[in-house]
């Protein structure tokens, strides 16, 4: 067995993952003031809001270093100027989604359903392929799942039902126990994989009443959590992955290859190895999908492999999460290296 993971003080433990989200930073001018940045390092930063709103929980920023306008937790979350260029390449739904859902279910990969189950996110990630996707439209939890359900129980290739967003964990226990239980009753499912960001930005989200709903269940958990820095993983966060390792989930961790964030092999392998101690394992590492207003977020693909190569010298086999494309039309993430 693990040892039991660092408890988090009192303070950490009692706070409500609502308020924390209410009381988020959701101006730049504010996270940059709580940062403790001078008025010059912040207009070099060139900050500026957009459609997307900046959105950021204080357990969050709290994580990232002081008077640091580099920091790698920083860049993934501020609003910047640079999101507003057009730049040849970058479209609005890169990964041609919006035709491939019907119902809040993305159905692109043989075996397996994406629901969007929410539009809500613990965090506005600036590299965010879905920053444009048309939730009004397509969401699953609208009518307590019903015509999700209907459309899962049609087809019965599906054996696995991921949920995805938006952010599945935005919703509340009561309607994500509703879900559950409405697919634990459809024969042909066997897994139940969730990704999310929670644990990581807000691991307060991962209550008792989550882990019993997801204990209650027959369906295999798979927890896909989404780091892609080490810096972001406190002791908050290592309580949560061992609380959710103890009722039987099995965790992964998937990042986004992001330039001025995680773009350097002794980043990289830090990372593998603090997914490690707190025990989730790498799963995939994503080439940035080509979102308008992410083009700063890429790195070159012959970079990409290089960086995979050189964190594969340096750790074992199961700590190399596998680098990969989602190219449109094609049939299953494109292994890169
Ligand atoms: C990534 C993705 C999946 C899951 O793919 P895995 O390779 O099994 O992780 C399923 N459906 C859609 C639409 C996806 O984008
Ligand atoms: S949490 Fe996920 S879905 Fe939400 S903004 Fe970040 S990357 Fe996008």
């Amino acid at each position: 067995m693990s040892t039991l993971a660092t408890v988090p003080t009192r303070t950490e433990i009692a706070i409500d993952w609502r308020d924390a989200l209410r009381t988020a930073i959701r101006t730049p001018s504010e996270l940059l003031e709580f940062l403790e940045l001078s008025p010059e390092q912040c207009a070099a930063l060139e900050p500026c809001a957009n459609e997307f709103a900046q959105l950021v929980p204080r357990q969050f920023a709290a994580r990232m270093r002081k008077g640091d306008p580099d920091d790698p937790l920083l860049r993934q979350v501020l609003p910047l100027a640079q999101e507003q260029e057009a730049v040849a390449g970058f479209a609005s739904d890169p990964l041609e989604e919006v035709d491939a859902t019907r119902n809040g279910v993305v159905r692109k990969y043989a075996g397996r359903a994406l629901l969007i189950a929410t539009a809500a996110c613990p965090v506005h990630c600036r590299y965010c392929f879905r920053r444009h996707f048309p939730y009004a439209e397509q969401t699953a939890a609208r009518d307590e799942w019903q015509t999700t359900v209907s459309t899962l129980a049609e087809d019965r290739q599906i054996t696995e039902v991921i949920l995805s967003g938006g952010d599945p964990l935005s919703l509340s226990n009561r309607r994500l126990g509703a879900l559950v239980k409405q697919l634990d009753e459809l024969e042909h499912l066997e897994t139940l994989r969730i990704h999310t960001r929670f644990p990581i930005v807000l691991p307060q989200r991962i209550d008792t009443g989550l882990l019993e709903l997801l204990a209650a269940t027959r369906l295999r958990i798979v927890l896909v959590i989404h780091c892609n820095h080490a810096q972001e993983i406190d002791a908050t966060v290592v309580a949560a992955v061992a609380n959710m390792r103890h009722a039987g989930i099995i965790v992964l961790n998937q990042s986004v290859l992001l330039s001025g964030v995680n773009d350097d092999p002794d980043t990289l392998v830090e990372l593998s190895r603090q997914l490690f101690a707190a025990g989730a394992l790498p799963y995939y590492l994503h080439e940035l999908d080509r979102v308008a207003g992410a083009a700063h977020f890429e790195v070159e693909a012959s970079r990409a492999l290089e960086l995979i190569d050189a964190i594969r010298s340096r750790l074992p086999g199961y700590l190399v999460p596998r680098l990969v494309r989602e190219i449109p039309g094609t049939l299953s993430k494109t292994i890169l290296g």
